[in-house]
């Protein structure tokens, strides 16, 4: 990013206040405690980095919320949604557009052979309520199998179908939903010492979970390839194929949510290539056009679309494939192949930032697992490596972990922090020396620590 004049910076701090005040006055934030939070006021961004309210700019480690995964204003994209704008700002999902064509052409050439079809919609959470209607429309069941430990969106189904503390207050009763364990050897729930250990008793959990709920009863198994904000946990290839042999042998859908693992963040175009499976339905959003503009959507194979051949599929929204939206998304993927990121991914994951993480963990008496692959990394910070307890309790924080989260900030980088864990996703395009950068301030930050209690 250029370097900020003294009256940019001026002008930066004046918008900034205001904007500030503002945003206490009327904005009401996500899953927060209105009263409780002091939001970063973000001016500009560029590329790897984004500047705050004070004109102060910072290496964005955290994608925002694993988004931007071709960076901030890439120029190209930038361009498409401007020339998109010029020519037709939206247009409803009932009429033909070139963007929203060309986007779902785009897509459905980086799937599977025989996933081809697509339905937009605005991002992740609606992608999954709209595959879990599929999925029990076709199969005319009604249960839906998900992990503990994963994400997948804030809407009502969505969100029941969450294993994470965020579904708690939003449980309802009757919404079908039964979660299970997927494998995490770190934190075993099966007293597994070994991946093959782990993979052969998750999988048998699962099975007798089917088994017990009905397999008459399961529409769909959904979940993430590699889950995100709930730790970056990899599973073994035999596990997920063993996920795929159970939904074929009980005529059950795999749906892959794709929605923060896909479009190169895990050095892939969907993490599930990783594991030599293929899904039913796939759904995406985030980083399909970096967030540039909304959008998500479903991927669905050949059979479920077969069952919206014929009858109507009982599902909408006004910004289906909004033609911003999908322009950006044009003008991602093609950013993304001419520049080689899937590539980039894949190599500073096994290159640089694996490597680095694991030297970070031997010397930190705080680091006790770190996981992951392309720019999709996870920290595990423990009060020690023995007892493994995390430095912050399941679903809160601790001063200990916000301390952490401070001092990397005053380092310059901004991580995206989950309870205990921190989590190393920078931009998937990100450049070696603003990479090299950044963990040099994990490592500092990092091999400092020396809490006790
Ligand atoms: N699925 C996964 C795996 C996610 O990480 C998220 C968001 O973080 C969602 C679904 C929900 O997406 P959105 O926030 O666009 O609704």
């Amino acid at each position: 990013m250029q370097q900020l004049s003294e009256a940019e910076i001026s002008a930066i701090k004046d918008e900034s206040a205001r904007a500030y005040e503002l945003d206490r006055a009327h904005v009401f934030h996500s899953w927060s405690a209105q009263e409780l939070i002091d939001p970063m006021t973000v001016s500009r961004a560029q590329g790897s980095t984004i500047v705050d309210g004070q004109g102060q700019s910072f290496l964005d480690f955290s994608s925002q919320l694993v988004n931007t995964n071709i960076g901030h204003q890439h120029p190209k994209v930038v361009q498409a949604i401007k020339d998109q704008a010029d020519l037709l700002c939206t247009i409803s999902p009932a009429h033909v557009n070139a963007a929203r064509s060309e986007a779902a052409r785009l897509i459905t050439e980086r799937t599977p052979a025989g996933l081809d079809h697509v339905f937009f919609t605005n991002g992740g959470a609606d992608a999954n309520e709209h595959a879990i209607r599929m999925a029990r429309l076709h199969t005319g069941k009604h249960k839906i199998l998900s992990r503990y430990r994963s994400y997948h969106g804030g809407t009502e189904t969505a969100v029941n179908v969450t294993g994470d503390p965020r579904r708690w207050s939003n449980d309802r009763g009757d919404s079908g939903v039964v979660h299970f364990f997927g494998p995490f050897l770190y934190r075993s729930e099966f007293s597994a010492t070994t991946e093959a250990e782990e993979t052969e008793r998750t999988l048998r959990h699962l099975e007798r979970t089917i088994e017990l709920e009905g397999p008459s009863t399961i529409a769909a198994i959904i979940l993430e390839s590699i889950p995100g904000t709930a730790g970056i946990m990899l599973p073994g290839s035999e596990y997920m194929q063993g996920v795929r042999a159970l939904c074929d042998k009980h005529d059950i859908i795999y749906i892959a949510d794709e929605v923060m693992a896909g479009f190169g963040r895990a050095g892939k175009w969907f993490a599930f290539e990783h594991f030599d499976v293929v899904p039913d339905i796939i759904t995406f959003a985030k980083g399909v056009n970096s967030g540039y503009v909304p959008l998500g959507g479903v991927i669905m194979d050949e059979e479920i679309y077969g069952s919206f051949a014929q009858k109507a599929y009982p599902g909408g929204l006004t910004y289906s494939g909004h033609p911003l939206a999908c322009a950006a998304a044009v003008a991602t993927l093609k950013a993304m192949d001419e520049e080689g990121m899937i590539e980039h991914a894949e190599r500073i994951g096994e290159e640089i930032i694996g490597p680095r993480l694991r030297q970070i963990a031997e010397n930190s008496k705080h680091v006790g697992e770190v996981r992951g692959v392309g720019a999709f990394w996870a920290i595990e910070l423990v009060w020690d490596k023995e007892s493994r307890e995390p430095l912050a309790p399941y679903g809160g924080g601790s001063p200990e972990v916000a301390s952490v989260v401070a001092a990397l900030k005053e380092h310059g980088v901004v991580p995206f922090n989950n309870y205990h864990r921190l989590h190393v996703v920078p931009p998937i395009n990100i450049s070696e020396e603003d990479l090299e950068t950044g963990l040099g301030v994990f490592e500092k930050v990092l091999t400092d620590l020396d809490f006790s209690r």
